[in-house]
Order: C-alpha cells, then structure tokens, then sequence
C-alpha cells in the first residue's frame, strides 16, 4: 500500500515538472494587455491624468494667451476655446480585440478591429468622461483628432455618447487622412488637423497616448527627443500624455515600420533593440 501511494507520488510529482519544463507559446502582446486591463496602476494613472487636466482647465480658459498648439505665436483674439483629444486608448478602451488576438495565439487581426467600431461597444478609459464633462460645462469645444478611418465617423460617435461623452456632432471628429483647408498629410500625421483646428479656435490642451497626439517627429527616439524637447514644460500643463503598451510608434520603431517583414524577424529587431546589462 505505502509503496503504492509512493509510487503514485513520484508519477504526479513527475507529471508536473515535465508541465513546468513545456515553454509555454509566447505571445508578444499578452503582458501589455494584461496590465492595460487589470493593473490598479493603469486605472489609477488614467484618473490621475484627467484629473490634472482638468485643474488646468480654468486657467486656460482665464487666460487670452494660452495656446496648446506647437506652431508660430499667432493671433489669438475673438478665437473660442477648444481641445484636441485622441480617441482610441485615450476616450475609448479597444484592448478586448488585442486581447482576443492574445487567447487565439494570433496576430492582430484588422477584420476583427472593423467589427468592434461597427458595434460601438468600447467602454469610456476611467476619468475620461468626468474630464470631457467638466470641458462641456465650460464651454469649451473638443476636437476628436483620431487616426479611424473616414466613413467610421458615425459608428464612433454613437460609441463616444453611448460610453456618456458629451459630443455634439459627427462633424467633430477628424479621421486619418481628412483633406481639409488644402493641407493633407499621409495617413496617421495629425498635424494638418491640429493646423485646421487652430484656425478656427484657440486651443487649450490636448490629451493623446500617442506622440504624434502632440507633435510631428520621424519614428526615431533620437529625433522624437530633440522635437519634444522645446515644449518639455508643457506635459502635465497644457499636453496631457496616457500610457499606452499596447501599441504605438515604439512598437514599429525597432523594425523601422517595415510591416513586410515576418514575425520573426520583427521579434528579432525588438529584442535587437533591448538595453543589456
Ligand atoms: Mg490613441
């Protein structure tokens, strides 16, 4: 009997080392996505970044030359006041789709990310709403700079009121690539859209969890450094900046934005680009 039991325990014993020792199949994503929807941290920043920024409200409103745009001083008088924000993981959590290409053991899968904005279910990021509402009850504009595609405007904003976003009307939201006072830019650059916004309001803060919410820069740390590096003040003043592991210029940058390349050369050129002791 007792040698049975041992035996017994030996096998088990055995079965579960040779479990540890299988490597588990690593998914690129699923330490970034577990965070974004799990982590205290994550919740905890988002609300701390709202609301700072709306402390910063009243005196931007308060004070005639206060302006958020990285350009030339320009005349701002008579100009109503606005702000730019992104949507996606700035307003609105789309992490479930990141986390379904996790759970299937896939890449990100685009039909799956259309099928979302269709169905207009992404859930407010937290602070998010408070923020917008305070900016509404003072009157001031908000500009929805997002890189969504044109023709996904009136999903989006079914999806912003739904999540309690106080919008007004589709025609706040500037998609990617939207042609407007003569000035396009390829694809994602959003800087012809701040441009156009400015043109018609002076612009009070903007809050993104991009670089390119902010500013215009090569995909290079080196050069995004020396481009930031002037309005370093005005993070947590008049830019408002939310974290984002997911996805992003970072996530191309070891690669060089090169989508052609496999998985596993990109995988390659992300641990490539690792700090070593
Ligand atoms: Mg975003």
């Amino acid at each position: 009997m007792h040698r049975t039991a041992t035996t017994l325990a030996v096998a088990l014993f055995g079965a579960m080392l040779s479990g540890c020792q299988q490597t588990p199949q690593a998914h690129d994503q699923l330490d970034a996505v577990l965070w974004t929807q799990t982590s205290i941290e994550h919740e905890l920043l988002y609300q701390q970044t709202y609301a700072a920024a709306t402390r910063q409200l009243q005196p931007a409103l308060a004070d005639p030359q206060w302006d958020a745009l990285a350009q030339a001083p320009r005349d701002l008088a008579g100009l109503p006041p606005a702000l730019i924000v992104d949507i996606d993981e700035t307003l609105l959590d789309n992490t479930p789709v990141n986390a379904k290409s996790v759970v299937d053991g896939g890449a990100y899968d685009y039909a799956e990310w259309y099928r979302w904005v269709e169905k207009a279910e992404a859930r407010a990021l937290p602070g998010s709403v408070a923020f917008m509402q305070a900016a509404d009850r003072l009157g001031i504009t908000a500009y929805y700079l997002t890189n969504r595609e044109p023709g996904q405007e009136a999903d989006t904003l079914r999806n912003l009121r739904q999540a309690g976003f106080p919008i007004k009307e589709a025609g706040q939201i500037l998609t990617a690539g939207t042609a407007i006072g003569g000035c396009q830019r390829a694809g994602s650059d959003k800087t012809c859209r701040r441009q156009w916004v400015g043109e018609r309001a002076r612009v009070l803060l903007l809050v993104g969890d991009s670089y390119g919410d902010f500013i215009a820069a090569p995909n290079r740390l080196s050069a995004q450094r020396q481009a930031a590096a002037p309005y370093q003040a005005w993070f947590g003043q008049r830019w408002f900046l939310l974290p984002n592991p997911t996805y992003g210029g970072w996530y191309t940058a070891p690669y060089a934005d090169r989508d052609e390349l496999s998985d596993g050369e990109k995988r390659a050129l992300k641990e490539r680009a690792l700090l070593l002791p």
